[in-house]
């Protein structure tokens, strides 16, 4: 199966976490990671290094959001999408289009003042876009940019919807309602790669079974790059 594994929520504070993940996607025969950073906190320069380790062993690095969690009022379906999806992360959804755009900057330019390359990935946080149009993102610099549904191409304007599973499931219920979600994407009859999106505990959390045994599924790990248009 072909696949896009990426790890989220990439943190000063998730470090020990992302490298235990990492060992396990290797032990699983995964060598092609995407690493999704959140560059707005307080990294130190070991910190910097352990990404650029990371990178040199064949992981790639793309820019999540600024601080992944929201700092402006929220607005009505901010709201509702906190309480069913996102809880308090979507950092996009209550910003005016030209303050996401601005983040998106601010986002990727990170890389670059720490000695990386521009990332060509940006997702945003819980895949919440906001108000933005794909004209606008353009001036951003990024290749691809992961929503819920799946991955824009700005610079074409195209979007390709890919299947996503993940394993976020610290409750009774999100574990219940991700079992039905990922049966779905799973039994899809499609030969696109599944987007399999892995979070800092999830190896900890009540999927952490059924995340090994998807990985162990997962025998092309693709870059976003490769993603066939
Ligand atoms: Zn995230």
């Amino acid at each position: 199966m072909k696949a896009l594994i990426s790890i989220h929520d990439v943190m000063p504070g998730t470090m020990t976490e992302v490298a235990e993940l990492l060992k396990i996607c290797r032990s699983s025969g995964v060598q092609q990671v995407t690493l999704l950073v959140v560059p707005g906190l307080d990294w130190q320069s070991e910190q910097i290094d352990q990404l650029r380790q990371w990178q040199k062993s064949g992981c790639e690095l793309a820019a999540h959001g600024w601080v992944h969690r929201c700092v402006t009022n929220k607005s009505l379906w901010h709201r509702v999408h906190s309480l069913i999806l996102s809880r308090d992360v979507a950092e996009h959804l209550s910003l005016e289009p030209d303050d996401v755009i601005e983040l998106m900057h601010k986002s990727g330019n990170w890389f670059v003042e720490n000695g990386f390359d521009q990332p060509s990935l940006y997702v945003p946080p819980a895949w919440a876009l906001g108000k933005v149009s794909k004209r606008a993102m353009r001036s951003c610099g990024y290749s691809q940019v992961e929503t819920l549904s799946g991955v824009v191409f700005p610079k074409s304007g195209q979007t390709k919807r890919l299947p996503l599973v993940g394993f976020e499931a610290d409750t009774f219920t999100r574990e219940h309602a991700l079992r039905v979600f990922n049966g779905v994407a799973l039994k899809m009859p499609t030969t696109k790669p599944l987007r399999v999106s892995i979070h800092p505990y999830d190896h900890k959390l009540r999927l952490g079974k059924n995340l090994r045994t998807v990985l162990q599924r997962c025998t092309e790990a693709l870059s976003y790059s490769e993603i066939p248009r």
